[in-house]
């Protein structure tokens, strides 16, 4: 591949904006030198250039139902658990070219944002039936396809689910979702590695047991140890509502993150999406295991979930990654500044967030882009989310000009794009070395 050398006003540097530099990449960044150095650069007038974000937690199907469940729908009060019945009433009709295009949209849409890199939550696996289709990972290649025609990264974390709940009698509504036996799953997940579109960086799987709800103990262990053997990211859906911590209890005797520690199941790889119902104590429980949260507050606030006590687990030293989940609003910058107004509102004060040993005006601003870039790199298996020698040619550049953002001075310039960019202002957005939006336009759309 060749080189390429981008120019832009300004770029995003360990933690703070420089002017006057060049990025020389190929499709990785092989190194950032002097502008004065670089006479055949691209040259990004009045832009700054920032690495990708990164899209820990995504349902990208759910793209179809938006706006399409904000109504009273039974009579009574609506919750996530009726939601999910709309949801379900949804998947259950998408054929496999649905999946497909349902998909490209959601990327579509995330690589317009600034979005590089998406973990895939897949879910939906068997036909309309609930029969296997001769390719049990028919659907989930659809997905890589998508993202691959879009031209962002993916992790397709394959997911296991094996019932309705603990002592639920089968939900109809599941049948495209469930393989009953470890094996089956394992088989299947062995027959996704083995496809001729993982076999490069753009695409990598995952495991995802989807809940302690939908994936017994033993069938979860089996799981995990796979994941572990093979060095896979493995993520789950813990405590997203208090119905399903209560469920645990009933069950096992422990909340779903005291399960998950005694069991021995928490990791380093291990990623707990929404993870809001939580104690003092399991807050510890991540933080002994290095384990990440991913809050996607866009949809939390959506479903009536509750709010992800980041505070904690940044008090604590735990890890946050961010995800756009069920695609309600795809704008990850929205969701780094959610989950510090979420703590605001909860708690009437400002700046909750911001870390305690450090005044300066971007540091907030710092913590949260983190999130929506190194940490969800690390959520999802990959060395990106930052812009130093030897990462991919990962990174968006905004409009210095957008009048969401114009007129700020350079040091406040990180805290006007974390919390007050419109997504349009992006511009650039470029995938390992390679250009797929291009002043604000996408070749797949428009
Ligand atoms: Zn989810």
């Amino acid at each position: 591949m060749s080189t390429t050398t981008w120019l832009p006003d300004l770029i995003y540097v360990n933690g703070r904006f420089e002017s006057g530099r060049a990025l020389v990449c190929d499709d990785k960044i092989l190194k950032i030198t002097d502008a004065n150095e670089s006479p055949n650069a691209i040259r990004l007038n009045n832009r700054a250039l920032l690495p990708g974000l990164i899209n820990a937690h995504s349902h990208a199907f759910q793209r179809i139902i938006r706006g399409r469940t904000e109504h009273r729908s039974h009579h009574t009060t609506d919750s996530f658990w009726t939601w999910r019945e709309q949801m379900y009433a949804a998947a259950n009709r998408l054929a496999s070219e649905d999946i497909y295009a349902a998909s490209r949209l959601a990327f579509l849409e995330m690589a317009l944002t600034g979005i590089t890199a998406v973990g895939e939550f897949h879910y939906i696996h068997h036909a309309p039936d609930g029969s296997t289709y001769s390719d049990p990972n028919l659907l989930a290649r659809e997905v890589i396809r998508a993202a691959h025609d879009v031209g962002i990264r993916i992790a397709l974390l394959r997911v296991a689910y094996a019932r309705s709940g603990f002592e639920t009698e089968p939900n109809p509504q599941q049948i495209r979702f469930i393989e009953h036996s470890p094996d089956t799953y394992l088989k299947h997940l062995e027959q996704l590695l083995d496809a001729p579109e993982l076999k490069n960086d753009m695409a990598w799987a995952g495991m995802a047991p989807h809940s302690i709800r939908a994936v017994p103990l033993d069938y979860l262990k089996t799981v995990v140890a796979f994941a572990n053997e093979h060095s896979l990211p493995v993520h789950m859906h813990v405590a997203e509502q208090p119905a399903e911590v209560s469920a645990c209890i009933e069950e096992y005797g422990r909340s779903p993150v005291a399960l998950l520690e005694t069991e021995g199941l928490l990791s380093k790889r291990f990623t707990a999406v929404h993870a809001i119902h939580v104690t003092p104590k399991a807050i510890a429980s991540m933080a002994r295991a290095s384990a990440i949260v991913c809050a996607c507050p866009t949809t939390e606030r959506n479903l009536g979930d509750g709010v992800v006590p980041v505070d904690a687990y940044f008090d604590a030293g735990v890890r946050v990654a961010l995800g756009t989940d069920s695609q309600i609003q795809i704008d990850l910058l929205e969701d780094a500044r959610e989950v510090e107004y979420h703590l605001r509102l909860q708690k009437t004060v400002r700046n909750v967030l911001a870390p305690v040993d450090d005044d300066s005006s971007s540091a907030l601003a710092r913590r949260l882009f983190d999130c929506a870039t190194v940490r969800g790199a690390e959520s999802i298996g990959f060395a990106g989310g930052k812009l130093e020698p030897g990462a991919p040619a990962d990174f968006f550049t905004v409009d210095l000009d957008d009048l969401s953002i114009a007129g700020c001075l350079v040091d406040d310039l990180l805290a006007n794009i974390v919390f007050s960019l419109s997504r349009t202002a992006v511009r650039d957005v470029v995938v390992a070395g390679k250009q797929i939006v291009k002043d604000g336009n996408h070749g797949l759309h428009g």
